[in-house]
């Protein structure tokens, strides 16, 4: 028997057997449509931002990174809750308008909108500019680039460029998942040279819009977060004070981890926010001004999310009980470990009609993909499940669909809904 990851509590409702999304019965919000489909509960993801604007300095603004999860109406629902979006090419841009252009987002279309990656196209910053976001400059080249492009534009369209700059910092987020930071990398610019990049920026006529530091992502840890937070203040009031202007907007970057795996315990946002209150209280006079933001792509809509697939075959093999499932890492491959994982561990997984019932019997989750990586569950003990059956694997709003190979094998995608 292997250990899984804790089911994020929303969907542990005493007196209900049955799993339940958004107070609906799971079977009902699957109806009678194609499987497998990633379920939203957007009474989930609201509570995570009432959580982070309860536990933070009402000064700080918190932005939606897109990259987590792009969904349409997913989007729609957080433009209404957050105070931006970050987004990472052209087509996160445009699934963010047509979003708001649904009419389901009355509040936001007036949302700030920015763009970083290292690998900006000329047409991704020219539709960039012509809807006025603004760049997180990664390169002395890319700055280079858009200025020329600004300037090539039809006299008096869309004003000056916006460009914030996007700053390799000389640490990184302490045991993060992901290390960025403190190393060479193609993200953001070094930060010795930011000042001057700042100057250019400055000299060419755009407008400096700030600074934005990404030093990690999936911390579990407080004192790392906060740590973080406090060397990108530190560091930002250097770059402003060699530069000698005050930066409009300071992007914290995010890092804000969830529980995937077993042992795995929440982040304390409220020790975080506590920290970063005392961080801002204390910062240098030069960032009086600024506006501070945070953005967050899996704390927000992560555990919201659960991906339904049906059981199509029960087999035992050599004395070992596998549920074959009609999905699989095509879908959802984080969940199979191969998603920049060093070490295979489970996702939390329950029988969706007996969530709350005994586990029983130790089985292995397997997709229908013909490869051995497509394993979802390995050797979990559950209540038992006959085909036909659902099973629900939770942690799957973040990373999910656009983060696997829809394509591998040719079986098609997952359909998904909002509830
Ligand atoms: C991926 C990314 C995020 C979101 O990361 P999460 O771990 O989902 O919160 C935020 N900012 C930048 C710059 C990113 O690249």
């Amino acid at each position: 028997m292997k250990a899984m990851g804790p089911i994020p509590p929303e969907f542990v409702v005493p007196g209900h057997e049955r799993l339940q999304l958004g107070g609906t019965d799971f079977a009902e919000v699957v109806g009678d449509e194609p499987t497998p489909v990633f379920a939203y509960d957007r009474s989930v993801i609201r509570r995570r931002v009432e959580q982070f604007r309860a536990a933070m300095p009402r000064e700080v603004a918190l932005h939606y990174a897109v990259k987590a999860n792009p969904y349409g109406p997913l989007l729609a629902e957080l433009s209404g809750l957050v105070d931006g979006f970050d987004l990472a090419s052209l087509g996160e841009l445009r699934q963010v308008q047509a979003a708001l252009a649904t009419g389901a987002a009355p509040e936001g279309s007036h949302l700030p909108l920015s763009f970083a990656g290292p690998g900006k196209l000329d047409e991704e910053l020219a539709a960039g500019l012509e809807s006025r976001i603004t760049f997180q400059v990664e390169s002395e080249g890319e700055f280079e680039r858009v200025v020329r492009l600004a300037a090539g534009r039809e006299q008096g369209r869309g004003g000056r460029p916006r460009l914030a700059v996007r700053v390799n910092p000389p640490f990184g987020l302490k045991g993060s998942g992901m290390k960025m930071g403190g190393l060479a990398s193609q993200f953001g610019v070094d930060h010795e040279a930011v000042p001057g990049l700042v100057r250019r920026i400055v000299e060419a006529g755009a407008e400096w819009r700030g600074l934005h530091v990404y030093a990690g992502s999936q911390s579990l840890s407080a004192e790392a977060v906060s740590e973080m937070q406090r060397a990108t203040v530190a560091l930002a009031g250097e770059i402003a004070a060699e530069v000698g202007l005050s930066p409009p907007e300071v992007n914290l970057g995010g890092g804000f981890g969830i529980p995937y795996f077993p042992g795995d315990k929440p982040l304390d946002i409220e020790a975080v926010g506590a920290a970063l209150k005392e961080t801002l209280a204390a910062r240098p006079a030069i960032l009086r001004d600024t506006k501070f933001v945070i953005e967050l792509g899996r704390w927000l809509v992560g555990e919201g999310g659960v991906y339904l697939t049906r059981v199509i075959d029960r087999k035992v093999s050599r004395g070992k009980t596998f549920l074959v499932v009609d999905g699989g890492l095509h879908h959802m491959l984080a969940a199979s470990g191969n998603f920049g994982q060093l070490l295979r561990r489970n996702y939390p997984v329950a029988v969706a009609h007996r969530r709350g019932a005994e586990a029983e019997e130790e089985v292995t989750v397997v997709g229908c993909l013909c490869t051995p990586l497509d394993l979802l569950g390995d050797e979990v003990m559950l209540p038992r499940a006959e085909v036909g059956d659902f099973i629900a694997i939770f942690c799957a709003g973040a990373y999910g669909r656009t983060a696997s190979p829809e394509a591998f094998l040719s079986q098609g995608a997952a359909r998904e809904v909002l509830v």
